[in-house]
């Protein structure tokens, strides 16, 4: 599905240099645009939002013009496996979903043109973070997000290896 909505959004937005993207789900959509675009998560031209939305957009680099295209609830109606798995409704059969996306290809999306606000530039200076001495950018403040609470996804287990 991911392949057939980058598909569509490069065949609207037309011949461009230089495009971004943007998808506004984790999951299968930024490994679409990896594949059919020069965009990564790791080269920074692919942005991700953890927003759970089957949408993405592709967009002029340089003018910010671009184009959004979305998996659109009222069209997948009538596709009622496609529906049901959409909609998290349980009992889903993956091979019936499989077949309605590929019976549906582009006709269950819907798309707009939009204009690209770009998030402030990340890039100020560093700081050490007195508790584990390890650098971060100073924005995040004296303590790094994780020795700070902010966001903790480790325990460590043996101490410092050198
Ligand atoms: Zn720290």
């Amino acid at each position: 599905m991911g392949i057939f909505m980058v598909d569509m959004a490069q065949d609207i937005l037309g011949p461009c240099e230089l495009v971004d993207a943007v998808a506004e789900t984790k999951l299968c959509l930024p490994d679409a645009v990896q594949i059919m675009t020069p965009c990564s998560y790791g080269n920074g031209w692919l942005g991700v939002k953890d927003w759970g939305k089957f949408a993405l957009a592709l967009y002029d680099k340089e003018k910010l013009d671009g184009v959004r295209v979305y998996l659109d609830a009222e069209k997948v109606k009538n596709y009622p496996h496609l529906y049901q798995w959409f909609m998290r409704q349980g009992g889903v059969e993956t091979g019936e979903v499989i077949l309605e996306i590929m019976k549906a290809e582009r006709v269950i999306f819907s798309w707009q043109k939009v204009r690209i606000k770009l998030p402030p530039k990340e890039k100020g200076p560093v700081s050490i973070c007195p508790s584990c001495g390890e650098a971060h950018p100073a924005s995040d403040g004296k303590l790094c997000p994780r020795c700070s609470g902010q966001d903790d996804y480790y325990q460590v287990i043996n101490g410092r290896i050198t």
